[in-house]
């Protein structure tokens, strides 16, 4: 395809010889807004639905009831991990940050369980994909909590024993609940 090159024509008279039209424009809308917000913001009338901005930490936004937090891991009754690792939330997640070692489980109740799970919440993109996938009601993100800032990025990635330290046991029937579940709805 031909590049083409678009002439735009000068401004006929003053404002095509000199920026100061446009920097006086510039300058009188600063000053509009100014002297809008001056008074109420000097004497602390604007209301706080006016202000766009948080004063962050000390104010925080108030998450909507489906907020997506930081991931959690779910447990059985007897504490052992829900995950059956049947590798469902890595091979769904986009960004790959999902990193899962399976084991033979020494019971019988299930197959297999994690040895090894990790997620590089630096890389999450808090999509929610690995939620939906999970067939186990194993993994979650509705503790409403941020990824933490930290100083190194190894740190940002969290092990099988932070994220059960965060879980607790699910109610969710393990397999589903069979065949008739639409007589149930
Ligand atoms: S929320 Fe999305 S990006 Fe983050 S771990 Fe789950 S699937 Fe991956
Ligand atoms: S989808 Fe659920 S059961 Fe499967 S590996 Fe992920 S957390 Fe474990």
């Amino acid at each position: 395809m031909a590049v083409t090159v678009k002439v735009v024509a000068r401004p006929a008279g003053i404002r095509g010889h000199t920026y100061l039209v446009a920097v006086a424009e510039g300058m009188w809308v600063t000053f509009r807004h100014l002297m809008k917000n001056f008074p109420g913001n000097v004497l602390g009338l604007r209301k706080k639905t006016d202000i766009a901005t948080l004063s962050y930490p000390e104010e925080k936004q108030a998450y909507p009831a489906r907020n997506r937090g930081l991931h959690r891991l779910m447990k059985r009754e007897n504490g052992d991990v829900r995950c059956v690792a049947c590798m469902m939330c890595p091979t769904v997640c986009p960004a790959h940050c999902i990193t899962i070692v399976p084991e033979e489980a020494p019971d019988n109740a299930v197959e297999k369980r994690p040895r090894i799970f990790e997620i590089d919440e630096l890389r999450c993109v808090v999509c929610g994909l690995c939620v939906e996938a999970c067939p186990c009601d194993a993994i979650r993100m509705d503790t409403k909590v941020h990824a933490p800032p930290t100083l190194r990025r190894a740190d940002a990635i969290l092990d099988m024993e932070a994220l059960l330290a965060r879980g607790e046991p699910s109610i969710a029937t393990q397999g589903g609940t069979g065949p008739f579940w639409r007589e149930k709805v």
